[in-house]
Order: structure tokens, then C-alpha cells, then sequence
């Protein structure tokens, strides 16, 4: 029988680091957890119960649901027609609607579009003569893209020649595709919001990223030379994206920046790589708002404490006995193998001024 006194059981689809994360922020509010993942060695290992099985898998989807508080995820490709049906049984954020949006590039950047945020130009296409005509009208430099699971710079060419576009619908044809633009931005910025179930919203400050080779290497929170302006202009662009889809949960929106103005890139319906500096560097983490969000607790302070960075751990490992007796640190280990493009880890490292931080991280090793 389940009582007040019992905890709360929350069911996360995934038990990578975000479930991990997520978990062990919700283990201090008095919560557990039960993962629904088709891999056999997951990240949250330990951290809750673990139903192992295809996300397709009814049996399953049934045995994950019961007796569940609240249901969330902590990827985007889940397969939506698994999170409408648990959506039926149990309540389960962020809403379906999102999902669908965030799943593909082109529903995306309509949606975006469609709220009154700049994008960069874009064209979706099944053809070969259309693909043609969509580079015509949107020009080189440009990115084809795959319009679904795309992630960590996978499933994306830049094309700079007719040779390269060439070579790249080769590369990419067979799934439904997407070109756009080529921003030449001055830098990434992305912001982490979150809404609760009585649509309050909270921002945490915009936070500058580096990516290379499409994955997250580098975040720094706040974003140097941030303007009360620049953040006002995101918080708006986000609010605006959670009021339209009555949006409950955390969600994350990547920009370009060029000359002052923002464009929205891409946007994640869950928690995000991009803020894992909230756990040591926040009043409260992106992952325990979240758990707060999508069970219908008030939300806690998006402030920062001071000035952070953080460092993903990707391929393989530093030496982390080294980098663990730095002042300022946290060293994140999700518990995986090493292989080459793998996020492994992360660290994050906070001071009272970002020349601190900076300093501090020029000492990693391997910076
Ligand atoms: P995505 O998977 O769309 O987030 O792309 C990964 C990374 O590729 C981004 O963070 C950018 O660094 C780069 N990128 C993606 N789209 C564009 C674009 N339209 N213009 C310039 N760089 C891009």
C-alpha cells in the first residue's frame, strides 16, 4: 500500500549519466528511482531498480508504469508512441507534444519559427532535385542534416563545394533529410529552463559552450561578458517555447550568437550536458528542478554561486587522482568504458571569479 510515508517512486526512461544524475539528486528529496533501458551495463547502476527491455516492449512498458509517481526521460529519440502510452497512466513530463517537436530537426525549427525565434534559413527534402534547389535558395556554406537522431555532431556534413554536397547526400541519403544554413557564429551560448506543473518559470544564466568535432568539450557558466540584455532576450525566446507547449520539466535551448543576435539551434526536452555545472555551481541543480518540476514541488533558486566550468571527460580518462587534489573540483564518473567519442565523465570546476576557474582549468590535465 503506498502511504505519505512511502517514498515517491519516479520512473526515468534511459539510465545513462543524465538518469544517474537525475537519480542521485532526487535520492536527497527522498525519492527512488526505476530505469527502463535495453542495456545490460547502465550508468544509474545501483541507483534504483533497472527494468531491462526494449522501449517498444509492452510487458514491459506495463511492469516500468506501475505504481510510478511521475514519469520522465532522459533522451529524446525514445520512441513516442512508448511515451504516449505511459502519458495515459501515469503523468508523465515533459509532455509528449514536446518530445515530438524536439525529435525532429524540421518540426523543430518550424516550432521555433513559428514562437517568433530566429533560426538560421533551413529546407527539408526527400530528392535529389530538390536537395539541389534547397542549396539554390539557401546557399554554401551550408549543413545537411539527418531531420532525426542526430546527436553529438553525428548525422551532420558541412558543405562548403558542389563536391561536398555531392559527397555528403551520398554519405547521409536514405534517411529524411534537412539543410540549413551555415551560421558563422561568434560563439555558442545555451540556456537551461525550467517550468513547474503551475507554470512558474526559472532560468539558470546563459552559459557559453565549445564543441569540437559536434561534441560538447567546454561550458563556462555564466557566459563571459554576459548582458542583462542577452539573458532577458533567451529567457523570453524560452519562455515562450515551454508557455506554447504547456511545458513542465527542465529544457534546454542551444544558440548561435552572431553580431548580437540569438539563433535558436536546437532544443532539448530534458536535462542537458550543458548544465552539469549546475550540480556544484547553482543553488539548486538543473536535475533535482527537474525531479521538482514534473512531481509538482515548488521550484528551488537558478542563481548561481559563483563562476564554474565544465569540462567533459570524452575517450578516455585524464588522470583523475591528479585532477581530484585541485581546489575548486568535482569529478563526475559515469562509469564507463573507454572508447573513443564516449562521454565518460565530466569535471567541474568553481570559484569565486572566473579568472580563477580559468586558471584552474588550464591546470587540468590534458587542457
Ligand atoms: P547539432 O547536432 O545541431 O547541435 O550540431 C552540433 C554542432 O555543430 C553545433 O554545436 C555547432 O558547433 C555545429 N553546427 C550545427 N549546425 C550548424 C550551423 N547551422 N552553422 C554552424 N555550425 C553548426
Amino acid at each position: 500500500m503506498i502511504d505519505a510515508n512511502t517514498p515517491p517512486t519516479i520512473g526515468i526512461m534511459g539510465a545513462g549519466q543524465l538518469g544517474m544524475m537525475l537519480a542521485q539528486a532526487g535520492h536527497k528529496l527522498g525519492m527512488t528511482f526505476r530505469f527502463l533501458d535495453p542495456a545490460t551495463e547502465i550508468a544509474a547502476r545501483g541507483l534504483g531498480e533497472h527494468v531491462c527491455a526494449a522501449y517498444e516492449d509492452i510487458d514491459a512498458l506495463e511492469e516500468f508504469s506501475r505504481g510510478l509517481k511521475a514519469i520522465t526521460y532522459e533522451f529524446e529519440n525514445v520512441p513516442l508512441e512508448s511515451v504516449r502510452w505511459l502519458a495515459q497512466r501515469v503523468p508523465l513530463h515533459p509532455q509528449p507534444e514536446a518530445l515530438k517537436e524536439a525529435q525532429d530537426r524540421l518540426f523543430e525549427k518550424t516550432f521555433f519559427h513559428g514562437v517568433g525565434i530566429p533560426v538560421p534559413k533551413f529546407s527539408s527534402f526527400f530528392f535529389r532535385d530538390e536537395y539541389d534547389e534547397a542549396i539554390g535558395r539557401i546557399g554554401l556554406p551550408a549543413v545537411l542534416k539527418t531531420r532525426r537522431f542526430g546527436y553529438d555532431g553525428k548525422g551532420q556534413r558541412v558543405i562548403r563545394t558542389a563536391a561536398e554536397a555531392n559527397t555528403a547526400f551520398r554519405e547521409l541519403n536514405g534517411m529524411p533529410l534537412f539543410l540549413e544554413g551555415f551560421v558563422p557564429f561568434d560563439r555558442e551560448l545555451s540556456i537551461i529552463a525550467v517550468r513547474s506543473l503551475e507554470g512558474e518559470c526559472r532560468f539558470y544564466p546563459l552559459v557559453e559552450n565549445h564543441h569540437r568535432e559536434g561534441i560538447l568539450r567546454l561550458s563556462i557558466a555564466p557566459a563571459p561578458n554576459l548582458t542583462e540584455q542577452l539573458q532577458k532576450e533567451a529567457e523570453g525566446h524560452a519562455r515562450r517555447v515551454m508557455d506554447k507547449l504547456n511545458y513542465v520539466g527542465v529544457l534546454a535551448i542551444e544558440f548561435f550568437i552572431r553580431d548580437g543576435m540569438l539563433f535558436a539551434n536546437e532544443m532539448a526536452p530534458r536535462v542537458h550536458n550543458s548544465g552539469h555545472w549546475t550540480i556544484e555551481g547553482a543553488e539548486t541543480s538543473q536535475f533535482e528542478n527537474h525531479l521538482r518540476a514534473v512531481t509538482g514541488m515548488p521550484l528551488g533558486s537558478t542563481a548561481a554561486k559563483g563562476h564554474s566550468a565544465m569540462v567533459n571527460i570524452i575517450g578516455e580518462f585524464p588522470d583523475l587522482a591528479a585532477v581530484r587534489t585541485m581546489p575548486g573540483v568535482a569529478v563526475h564518473d559515469y562509469g564507463k568504458k573507454p572508447r573513443a567519442g564516449r562521454k565518460l565523465g565530466h569535471v567541474t570546476l568553481t570559484a569565486s571569479t572566473m579568472q580563477e576557474v580559468e586558471r584552474l582549468r588550464l591546470l587540468l590535465p590534458g587542457a
